[in-house]
């Protein structure tokens, strides 16, 4: 809930701005997009000026949302993307709790002397905004920017594009309802989009079966000879090598949804994945029920997260990563008993 004060506060702003940017976070996810999308197609229905920045890495099966038209790449267009934020005079932070989140993009937000509201479900938000809506209970910020459009712009600004974009954003941060979504009111949100006449089950298939041949292969490969399971441990990993990403055509985002792969296998509650990157192997953790993933991240890979969704990094060799990580789990034996 938004407190009455800071909602007038933020219509006043609104009010106030002729330009108005939202900002997310990089390499973005549905909820990421999808949010900004339906914030930014609610704020031009205001009649408001107003544009998304995304730092980098807009994944394909997004570029089809309603309002993609709005969204700048600053990787791509730098002076652009500068310029929204520099002449915003109301900018919207959405789904990201730091301003390191944003890859180059976040020294230009700090410069800004536009006014910041920051609307993120990220634990620890760091104090960067104005006005920090922060709400680490919800699966996604898309209920956030759903909720905000009826409580806090207060008008009828719902519309089936609009719907379409808050549900890709609920629908990917849940993975289409499996996690971070056992609350009533999630499925009020979404079954009010419903009534804007979304094609729920065209947005899954524009989402999810979307990808390329190569990945479909990788993916083959990662569970065929890739995936190591620990049954007494509960837990199982997938590693890639540059080399392995190579053969494979990798592209950007091609990994993405590998770590929650061996969850499929029966007891497991803990999965890792470790993809090889120029300088770092980059680590994704991932559980179910109560073993705080987090907790790993930041004890050993330089990393944070949530208690079910966390990464960091690794400074050795794929070959000690692993062995590091292996000889971790007997440590955490324990914890990992209880589901
Ligand atoms: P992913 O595995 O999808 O890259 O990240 C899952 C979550 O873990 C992210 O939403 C973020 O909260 C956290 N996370 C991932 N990588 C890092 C990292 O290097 N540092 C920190 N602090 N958190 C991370
Ligand atoms: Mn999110």
């Amino acid at each position: 809930m938004v407190a009455e004060d800071v909602a007038t506060t933020i219509r006043s702003w609104i009010e106030s701005s002729d330009k108005v940017a939202v900002l997310t976070h990089t390499n973005p996810d549905g909820d990421a997009i999808g949010s900004s999308l339906a914030l930014a197609l609610a704020l031009r229905k205001m009649g408001k000026d107003v544009q998304v920045v995304i730092p980098d890495g807009l994944p394909d099966f997004l570029r089809w949302l309603p309002g993609i038209e709005l969204a700048t790449t600053f990787a791509y267009k730098r002076d652009k993307a500068i310029e929204i934020i520099m002449e915003a005079d109301l900018i919207f932070c959405l789904d990201f709790n730091d301003p390191k989140r944003l890859n180059g993009v976040g020294e230009f937000l700090m410069q800004s002397s536009a006014k910041k509201v920051l609307i993120d479900h990220h634990q620890e938000p760091m104090d960067f905004t104005d006005i920090a809506i922060s709400e680490t209970e919800r699966g996604s910020v898309g209920e956030m920017i759903y909720l905000f459009l009826k409580n806090v712009l207060q008008s009828e600004l719902l519309d089936k594009e609009i719907a379409t974009c808050l549900y890709v954003a609920i629908m990917t941060d849940t993975g289409n309802f499996n996690y971070a979504s056992s609350y009533p009111e999630i499925f009020h949100i979404v079954g009010d989009l419903l009534n804007y006449e979304i094609e729920k089950d065209r947005i899954y298939s524009n989402v999810y079966d979307a990808f390329s041949e190569d990945r479909m292969r990788l993916q083959g490969y990662c569970m065929l000879e890739k995936m190591v399971v620990f049954p007494e441990f509960h837990t199982a990993y997938i590693s890639l090598t540059e080399k392995e990403l190579k053969k494979f055509n990798h592209r950007k985002g091609d990994t993405e949804g590998f770590v929650n792969i061996p969850f499929s296998v029966k007891g497991v509650r803990f999965t890792a994945l470790f993809v090889e990157k120029k300088d770092r192997i980059k680590v994704s953790f991932r559980s179910r029920g109560k073993f705080p993933v987090n907790l790993v991240a930041s004890d050993h890979y330089h990393g944070g997260g949530h208690i079910n969704a966390a990464g960091g990094d690794s400074f050795l060799s794929m070959k000690e990563t692993l062995a590091g990580f292996e000889s971790l789990l007997p440590v955490y034996a324990k914890m990992l008993k209880h589901e």
